[in-house]
């Protein structure tokens, strides 16, 4: 048993648009239980963040407004990116930083990824650090090996701080949008190994960080996955396009 307030962030890639901003803020409500146990977050497309600002006022909804991405610069050229101030002016608290389909799909390395954790943390933003193995790395035994590196790049820039007040979410690659999940037994080992590279940094950090798992949860493996001592919640794909599911998910973490 912790005091770790349990989290659950849906990251909506490059899908939905207003009718699911309606339909899943307005179902999230009526959920009066899910109010104060835990945070659920929501990260759409940028160009629905002022739309799911409105809904929450609409709805009297507590959901938290999350971005999928920052650019690891404060302002400048650099066309088509959006900055920390920009992400927050439009509502935003949250912001995933380092997802493995950035890493994967634009080349961001985590050395840019612990720029883009620092540039939320200075503007007050909690980043979700994602970390992960690919399958190859999990095949040759690298998994250790590749969370070190991406978790001492943040902590090689930004120190401790980084992950004070901030979430980390562990998502083998495999398992993101693979509908193979890591086993509950397994995720709970490399959790609390992170967890352990964090109690390096500072106990107390390590205690508070919330750390959750990625990678095809749905609400029939969420329970036995939110139940593992190292494991605070879920950060969310496919499922969480799907208000239904997205709640049972919610309750599982509950
Ligand atoms: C994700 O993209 O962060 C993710 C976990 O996706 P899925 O739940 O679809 O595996």
């Amino acid at each position: 048993m912790t005091n770790r307030k349990p989290v659950v962030a849906a990251n909506w890639k490059m899908n939905g648009n207003r009718q699911l901003v309606d339909n899943a803020v307005q179902s999230i409500a009526k959920q009066s239980e899910l109010k104060n146990n835990l945070d659920v977050v929501i990260s759409p497309p940028a160009t629905l963040f002022s739309y799911l600002d409105s809904a929450k006022k609409t709805y009297n909804s507590d959901v938290i407004l999350a971005a999928q991405n920052i650019s690891e610069f404060e302002q400048g050229a650099i066309t088509g990116e959006l900055s920390v101030h920009h992400v927050k002016e439009m509502g935003c608290q949250w912001v995933i930083c380092g997802h493995s389909e950035r890493r994967s799909l634009f080349g961001e390395r985590s050395s840019v990824t612990a720029q883009k954790v620092l540039q939320a943390k200075k503007q007050g933003l909690k980043p979700i650090i994602c970390v992960g193995e690919t399958a190859e790395e999990y095949e040759a035994g690298k998994t250790y090996s590749r969370l070190t590196a991406q978790i001492e790049a943040i902590f090689n820039l930004g120190g401790e701080q980084a992950f004070t007040d901030s979430i980390v979410a562990y998502e083998p690659v495999w398992a993101v949008g693979t509908g193979k999940a890591a086993s509950p037994e397994l995720a709970q080992e490399i959790h609390h190994f992170i967890r352990g590279m964090i109690r390096a940094m500072s106990p107390v950090t390590a205690a508070s960080v919330r750390i959750l798992y990625g990678g095809s949860v749905t609400p029939d493996n969420a329970a036995a996955l939110f139940s593992q001592p190292d494991i605070d919640g879920g950060l969310i794909g496919a499922a969480s396009l799907v208000p239904e599911k997205f709640i049972k998910i919610c309750q599982a973490a509950m």
